[in-house]
């Protein structure tokens, strides 16, 4: 879980822009042809086959299940509705789908990824189901207890009662956003926030069931901000590191591919790592390496840290020349050695026995700390190629270990 910034917010760009262009669209839906408003109408299946087939690939079960509940749900509309519902069992089945689909979006937002035909996924599928059953049930004449409760107003609200959605929903929809909303900037996952975009969109196409052609549009595009949500992810699992979440080497020979002439490169390397893990264990490296990720995300002058492997990191500065960034360099060198990393749980080292065997690792119990040494070198001159600049930057790297670690070097 990470620190929430104003950064952990543009994971929502996406499908903000999405519904964005939703709205933009919706007025110039009209000026279609008559064959391709046809086309309109059936398009959110399609969508929602396509988004399908993505997750069955990418074997994103929550994903796969949301599209099933959005097909589904379009269906009923289509087949039960003729604009705005009339008669008992239509304003039944409207009113239970706007509470119950965004529940089931929270609530697999909430759930983790445990696939599609697996023991888990089986259960959701049941779960869909079931409530297709409750809403098939609800909808028979002479229930009157359920279609009392969708149809009731709990607070007298001009603004409420001006939309479709029924009071009910209301409390489903907000609490299902924040939840959402939160799980999404504390996760990063594209997928997550793609679901806060999916809900947004569902709660439009269902207050918009009678004007115009609002539920298709919106309704596609629900199920397009989902689709590029596991499309999105699945590129992150292959471009990030899992361990740090810093993107991965392979983003970074991706990244080399188009870089312009000008360009300084750093490498990173923790020092005496070998002897922490050894001391500490493992589980503990791990977070130190989490931890010093965390210090290189945040690095001045327009650097971006990769995880090159092991504890080694790379930061690449485009259009930045080697004294441009060297001050950048030696603060972040300085942060990490003043960086008392506080390790959560049954990790913790006790440091009067354990830690006195690590040189700068005593600080107390629970915390440690580590330095790293760094080299420097630019594009230019000899060095053409990237692998021979990340070369070069290596060589310093090891001239900084020699000159006894914790250091800067060019
Ligand atoms: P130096 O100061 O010269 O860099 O010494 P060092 O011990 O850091 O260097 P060395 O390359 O010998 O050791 C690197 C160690 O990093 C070896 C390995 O156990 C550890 N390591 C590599 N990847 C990981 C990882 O993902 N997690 C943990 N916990 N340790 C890792
Ligand atoms: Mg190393
Ligand atoms: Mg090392």
């Amino acid at each position: 879980m990470q620190t929430l910034t104003a950064k952990s917010f543009t994971i929502f760009a996406i499908p903000a822009t999405l519904l964005v262009a939703s709205f933009l669209v919706l007025p110039r839906v009209t000026e279609l042809p008559p064959g391709r408003l046809e086309i309109l109408c059936i398009l959110p299946y399609f969508a929602a086959a396509l988004g399908m087939g993505l997750s069955i690939h990418f074997h994103r079960g929550r994903a796969f299940y949301v599209f099933l509940v959005l097909a589904v749900s379009y269906w009923s509309f289509r087949a039960f509705l003729k604009g705005e519902p009339t008669g008992i069992s239509a304003t039944v089945l409207y009113q239970a789908v706007c509470v119950l689909v965004p529940f089931t979006i929270t609530l697999f937002s909430l759930m983790r990824e445990r696939g599609i035909a697996t023991v888990a996924g089986r259960l959701r599928f049941a779960f869909v189901a079931l409530q297709a059953l409750f809403v098939g049930w609800a909808m028979e004449p002479g229930h009157v207890a359920v279609q009392q409760f969708l149809a009731r107003r709990f607070v007298e609200s001009r603004f409420l009662d001006s939309l479709l959605i029924p009071q009910p929903a209301i409390p489903v929809i907000g609490i299902g956003a924040l939840v959402i909303a939160y799980r999404a900037c504390t996760r990063q996952s594209p997928v997550d926030s793609s679901l806060l975009g999916v809900l947004a969109a569902f709660v439009a196409a269902c207050n918009g069931i009678g004007t115009g052609y609002v539920t298709p549009v919106f309704m596609t595009a629900a199920a397009a901000i989902l689709s590029l949500g596991v499309l999105k992810d699945s590129y992150n699992m292959a471009f990030r590191d899992d361990l740090t979440g810093l993107p991965s080497r392979r983003a970074l020979n991706e990244h080399l591919t188009w870089l312009g002439r000008r360009y300084t490169v750093a490498m990173v390397d923790v020092d005496h790592f070998k002897k922490f893990n050894d001391t500490y264990g493992h589980d503990v490296g791990d977070q130190v390496l989490r931890l010093v990720a965390a210090k290189l995300r945040g690095v001045g002058g327009g650097g971006t840290a990769y995880r090159y492997g092991g504890e080694e990191f790379t930061i690449l500065f485009p259009r930045r020349e080697r004294k441009e960034v060297l001050g950048h360099l030696e603060e972040l060198r300085r942060t990490i050695a003043d960086y008392e990393m506080r390790l959560r749980g049954d990790d913790r080292p006790d440091s009067t026995k354990e830690g006195k065997k690590f040189r700068s690792g005593a600080r107390g119990r629970g915390v440690v700390s580590v330095t790293v040494s760094i080299g420097v070198a630019e594009s230019g001159g000899a060095l053409r190629k990237p692998a021979e600049v990340i070369k070069a930057a290596d060589q310093a790297l090891y001239r900084a270990k020699g000159r006894g670690r914790n250091a800067v070097s060019t």
